[in-house]
């Protein structure tokens, strides 16, 4: 008999496994893929930012918005020191970049999945691959059975890391969520974040257009500012991406009805609007004799130089020196607000995590057992918990498996 049963071989599910299996001899991996870490093998580019080195736990769990209260007894077990050297000690080099920052030196996302691999294997972990776990038996608000597309387990625990619905070609296609509401589990709704935004009508010349140190601003229709980031970002053929734009969906995933909001681009917010005014006159004493359009150069990245012409109404045969105040003013006020009008996230496939998911206040943060049914675990993208971009979501993923493997084999032991 297998005493515990893990669903989902990703980053939560492995570190969860091989936690367990440390002190319990009879632990079974389910994954319903060919292969395990599929979606870890893609994240950070290829590169994997598997955590960050902000010291303070309150701080990182600032990243997560109101409902990361709920990880503190997790990070206290397990943090990111505790993740780095958990690496280190199985021979995976790691290196900080800007941000605080980690990712494994090689730059290779699959070696922190080899890692795990090893790790679990090292540990006895049974793992079964294209296996899907479908049903949960309960009986006497304890975990009994799992029914998988193959054949029916006993087991004293459960514990599900199936991942959210981003990606699905991961094999995160939102089961985790199925098998808790059969253990009677609410599930708060499920939204993409940290997904790129779709527009309609991006010039045409403005896609493959990458901005950096830029400042981006979204307000509704009533001109209230919804959020705010600055750093980079791109046109693309269906909207907007890149790290700045994937910050922002954060704090507009309610905020759509359609196309009802615009983002504002200062593509100078070093620079003043008074800065930006001595700027153009210093250029019309240097250069009085050459065109706007060659100013709009100097200005600008060149794909955006026609669309400024277009919106300025300013002859771009017009010499620097005769620019009026007015032309000056109305240039200005087009490079600190360009805008956009967005119109919706793109949808949660595209997303690179799932906010949403299992309601945290039935589970124990303590354990990460369910508060319905003894025996019943959950760890990772599953739960009703989501962070920016930094490594959080990799860090969260790995100290609620790392909690629940050791708190499923606890009580398994105990029985
Ligand atoms: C493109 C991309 C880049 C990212 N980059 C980063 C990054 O650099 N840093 C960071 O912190 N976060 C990043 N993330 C987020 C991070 O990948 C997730 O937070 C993390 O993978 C969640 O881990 P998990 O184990 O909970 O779920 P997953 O990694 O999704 O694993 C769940 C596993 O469960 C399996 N499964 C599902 N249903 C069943 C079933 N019924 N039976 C058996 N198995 C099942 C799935 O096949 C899957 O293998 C990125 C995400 C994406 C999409």
């Amino acid at each position: 008999m297998s005493k515990i049963i893990i669903i989902g071989g990703g980053a939560a599910g492995m570190m969860a496994a091989g936690v367990a299996a440390k002190n319990c001899e009879e632990v079974l991996l389910i994954e319903k893929t060919g292969s395990l870490g599929n979606k870890l093998s893609i994240t950070g580019k290829g590169k994997c930012n598997l955590t960050n080195t902000e010291p303070k736990i309150s701080t990182f769990i600032e990243k997560f918005g109101v409902k990361g209260k709920f990880l503190y007894n997790c990070f206290y077990k397990f943090f990111n020191q505790d993740l780095i050297e958990f690496f280190e000690s199985k021979n995976l080099p790691l290196k900080e970049f800007s941000g605080g920052r980690i990712y494994p030196a090689s730059l290779n996302a699959r070696d922190v999945v080899k890692t795990l691999i090893e790790f679990i294997k090292n540990n006895g972990v049974q793992v079964k691959l294209d296996e899907r776990a479908v049903k949960l038996i309960i009986s006497d608000d304890k975990i009994k059975y799992l029914i998988t597309n193959e054949k029916k387990y006993s087991c004293d625990s459960i514990i599900i890391a199936a991942g959210g619905m981003s990606y699905p070609k991961t094999g995160s296609t939102g089961d985790g969520y199925e098998l808790a509401k059969q253990a009677g589990h609410t599930i708060s709704p499920l939204l993409p974040s940290l997904v790129p935004l779709k527009t309609e009508n991006i010039p045409k010349n403005l896609v493959g257009l990458k901005l950096k140190n830029v400042k981006v601003d979204v307000y509704n229709k009533e001109k209230e500012k919804l959020a705010s980031e600055f750093g980079e970002f791109s046109f693309t053929d269906y909207g907007l991406d890149g790290s700045a734009i994937l910050e922002l969906s954060r704090n507009l995933k309610n905020k759509f009805t359609k196309c009802n909001l615009e983002l504002k681009i200062d593509l100078k917010p070093v620079l003043t609007e008074k800065k930006l005014h001595n700027r153009i006159i210093r250029e019309a004493k240097k250069h009085g004799k050459q065109e706007y359009k060659t100013l709009l150069g100097k200005l600008l990245p060149k794909k955006m130089v026609t669309i400024f012409l277009r919106k300025t109404n300013v002859d771009p045969h017009k010499k620097i020196a005769s620019i009026t105040t007015e032309d000056r003013s109305e240039l200005i006020d087009l490079l600190k607000n360009f805008t956009v009008e967005i119109c919706r996230t793109a949808s949660i496939e595209n997303a690179i995590i799932t906010a949403g998911g299992i309601k945290t206040d039935q589970i124990n943060p303590r354990t990460m057992e369910s508060k319905l049914v003894q025996g019943l675990f959950f760890a990772g993208e599953v739960v009703d918990i989501d962070a920016a971009t930094g490594g959080y979501n990799l860090q969260a993923a790995f100290s609620t498996g790392y909690v629940a493997g050791k708190s499923a084999a606890g009580s398994s032991s105990n029985k």
